[in-house]
């Protein structure tokens, strides 16, 4: 496949060329970088970082942002370009050291089981090879900034923090499901689902029993609007993420419930309507039903 590959590479090229041309609008460079993050390959991120050290930067209005992101990605190419890598061709696994080469075996069982169940539900079999890289809890933290909460990150990668994960098998098969699931809706839907639905969907996916989210709906008391979920929980506490996961959790069960099988056709919809309630007024219900039902469902 040398010309799928020398494609790929012109594309990626002309990716790099307008994230790092300073006349570019500041959405188009933006838009680049973001593109060359879930596109590219640390190479690709390093390449760019260094042609950045070179041209200046000075004079584009969004300097230090800039700067600070390509800071992050150089750090974040470099960690990398230390890790081990593991695998069977549908997902790349990078992982710190030696010692975890059996856990990331083990992940990639995990991945493939899953990766066949989403697919008969949403549909869909990404062709393309997903990268996974597992960190320590401090190199997660660092890397995607999330919340002290968060075990896993889906950008374009999915990212996984295992300390601690051979103790807690259980708790690790369910984060990396959970990824999947968001890597793999997003490949069906890139734009327009919100992260209430991307995250009940990645919930209910995730294998065994949730007693979590009925029991968090009970002792909470008061809903948080779905509406207000739209964009993502990383400004939320970990009690608030807890309620907003467990309304998710039960929207999106009964979206999946009562779509069936137009799950997939309704979420790649989304694209073009940018709208929930326009994708399910053709099935009988909006999310205004969807919150009476959660409310219900809370303390009284
Ligand atoms: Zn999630």
């Amino acid at each position: 496949m040398v010309f799928g590959l020398f494609s790929k590479d012109k594309a990626l090229q002309r990716t790099i060329e307008k994230a790092t041309n300073k006349l570019s609008q500041q959405v188009d460079r933006w838009g680049a970088l973001e593109k060359l993050r879930e596109d590219g390959t640390d190479e690709a991120l390093f390449g760019m970082c260094k042609r950045w050290g070179i041209t200046s930067l000075k004079g584009v209005e969004d300097e230090p942002e800039m700067r600070e992101q390509l800071e992050r990605w150089r750090k974040e190419a470099q960690l990398h370009a230390g890790f081990e890598h593991g695998g069977n061709g549908r997902f790349a696994i990078m992982f710190e050291g030696p010692e975890e080469r059996a856990l990331a075996d083990h992940i990639s069982g995990v991945l493939e089981t899953a990766y066949w169940n989403i697919g008969q539900r949403l549909n869909t079999y990404p062709a393309s090879t997903l990268e996974v890289i597992l960190y320590t809890q401090r190199h997660f933290t660092d890397v995607t900034r999330s919340p002290d909460w968060a075990a896993g990150a889906y950008d374009g990668r999915i990212r996984l923090s295992v300390d601690g994960a051979l103790s807690n098998g259980a708790a690790l098969d369910r984060v990396v499901v959970h990824e999947l699931a968001h890597a793999m809706v997003h490949t069906l839907a890139p734009r327009g689902v919100p992260a209430w639905l991307h995250e009940g969907l990645a919930v209910s996916f995730e294998p065994g029993e949730k007693p979590w989210v009925v029991q968090t709906l009970g002792q909470a008391s008061s809903m948080i609007p779905l509406d207000s979920l739209k964009s993502g929980f990383s400004g939320l506490s970990s009690a608030e993420a807890q309620v907003a996961y467990a309304e998710s959790a039960v929207a999106a069960g009964m979206i999946m419930k009562r779509l069936g099988p137009n799950l997939p056709a309704f979420l790649q919809g989304l694209e073009s309507t940018d709208s929930v309630d326009a994708g399910l007024v053709s099935f009988g219900f909006t999310t205004a039903d969807l919150e009476r039902s959660l409310r219900a469902q809370m303390r009284k």
